[in-house]
């Protein structure tokens, strides 16, 4: 299988540190709000690599965070006059409820900031002894003149971004491209530290909950593309400082998303929350956008894609329901283990989803004539349907029919057979109802 890995920009054949497992961490939400759709793209991209991976046999272990100490947690609870604690804790109930209600997998760790504190102390302790990090008037910067790599993910020069606005000048720094690794404060909730009070820096806690959790490197690390710089670059140096390592030997990052060719964002105004998306269009509909999309490629969401992915699920869910059907009254269980060369084909190739899309609507196609003809290949067509849907997040249920429900088909057909058109019309009616016409 091939990653595009950000780091050196290019396709590599993954191979993981140790055989048969593959740990991965992904860049969570900070807990001040309801997310967006936006904010799904990581999410369903990073849950479809999860799925993959161990549809492949690999024993998969992923992390992904909540940044639960922040300046705008701050902000929150002063506007909600809710404590930092509260208002964290509604968002994070608020977003495992929108990963539910999104169909996404469960995943192995949620590390929070609050429970990694000490953890956080002693990674920046460690990282002043070795003069990577100097106090200043209470708050610690990293010294990113001692990493000579620094801009190697973002490809960017050091000196461009000097020159540019992409760095806070602050006359505190040795240097302007310096980042706080904690940063004194005494406004609303803070913390003691051996520096004096204050909160942690975003930047280090990432790499402190992967020292943690798994060790000094990881197999992937993802997030949004707008996360490379700094959040990321940031994360590798501290990590060149302290394990001599670029934390993860592939790194991947997913597009970012527009709608109606603008930036979707929460200053813009021109954001759709996930769980006011759900009340009107099912999840599939989202995933199906998102994956018809390589990954890596920007969107624009508009009308026409919400169509154009409606039109697709609908196919699906049109064809699987009159499977169901067949295999149920044939009393054949669908094959929850089947394996497919064209659809590993096309995911080994960086994740090509939208080649796996129209595969699938191949398959889809094969499976209407096979069900027109009733041929021989409806159980195993059903069975690769069903496994490509759910590796890609989909949900599409396939109910068993109940002994009764069995009944009322036998006697619609026999009805039809008979040409005694109201009894079959009744009983049509009642498997329409039903669900299962
Ligand atoms: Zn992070």
């Amino acid at each position: 299988m091939k990653i595009y890995n950000s780091l050196t920009d290019k396709k590599e054949e993954f191979i993981p540190i140790e055989k048969g497992k593959v740990t991965m961490y992904v860049c969570g939400p900070t807990v001040y709000n309801y997310v967006h759709i936006g904010n799904m793209r990581p999410v369903i991209t990073f849950d479809m690599v999860y799925n993959y991976l161990k549809y492949l046999g690999y024993k998969v272990t992923y992390a992904s965070n909540f940044t639960d100490i922040n300046p705008k947690i701050t902000m929150a609870a002063e506007t909600l006059g809710i404590t930092e604690r509260e208002v964290a804790d509604r968002f994070i109930k608020a977003y495992l409820e929108d990963l539910k209600n999104y169909n996404c997998s469960e995943i192995d760790e949620r590390p929070r900031v609050i429970d990694c504190l000490d953890d956080i102390f002693n990674f920046i302790q460690k990282l002043i002894d070795k003069d990577y990090a100097y106090v200043k008037d209470g708050d610690v910067y990293f010294r990113v003149s001692k990493i000579k790599d620094y801009g190697i993910l973002s490809n960017q020069d050091i000196n461009d971004l000097v020159s540019g606005s992409r760095v806070d000048i602050d006359e505190k720094k040795e240097d302007p491209l310096d980042f706080a690794l904690w940063r004194k404060s005494d406004h609303g909730e803070t913390f003691e530290s051996p520096w004096g009070v204050g909160i942690p820096g975003w930047h280090t806690e990432c790499v402190v909950m992967i020292n943690k959790l798994f060790g000094k490197k990881i197999d992937i690390h993802a997030g949004g593309v707008d996360l490379k710089f700094p959040h990321h670059e940031n994360e590798i140096a501290q990590s060149i400082a302290l394990n001599n390592n670029y934390i993860a030997n592939y790194w991947m990052h997913n597009g970012h998303i527009n709608i109606n060719n603008e930036k979707m964002s929460k200053s813009l105004g021109n954001f759709i929350l996930a769980k006011d998306f759900i009340k009107e269009h099912t999840a599939n509909v989202i995933k199906l956008v998102f994956l018809s999309t390589n990954y890596r490629l920007p969107i624009n969401l508009t009308d026409k894609t919400f169509e154009e992915a409606e039109n697709i699920d609908n196919k699906i869910k049109t064809v699987l329901k009159a499977a169901n059907l067949n295999l149920n009254i044939s009393n054949k269980e669908i094959d929850n283990s089947i394996k497919d060369d064209k659809f590993e084909e096309y995911m080994n190739d960086d994740f090509n989803t939208p080649n796996v899309i129209t595969y699938l609507l191949s398959l889809v196609k094969d499976l209407n004539a096979e069900l027109r003809n009733n041929g021989n290949q409806i159980l195993t067509l059903t069975s690769k349907i069903i496994r490509i849907t759910k590796i890609l997040g989909l949900l599409y249920p396939m109910p068993k029919l109940t002994d009764n429900q069995k009944g009322i088909y036998h006697k619609w057909i026999e009805a039809r057979n008979n040409k005694d058109f109201n009894t079959a019309d009744t009983l049509r009616k009642q498997l329409i109802d039903d669900n299962i016409l």
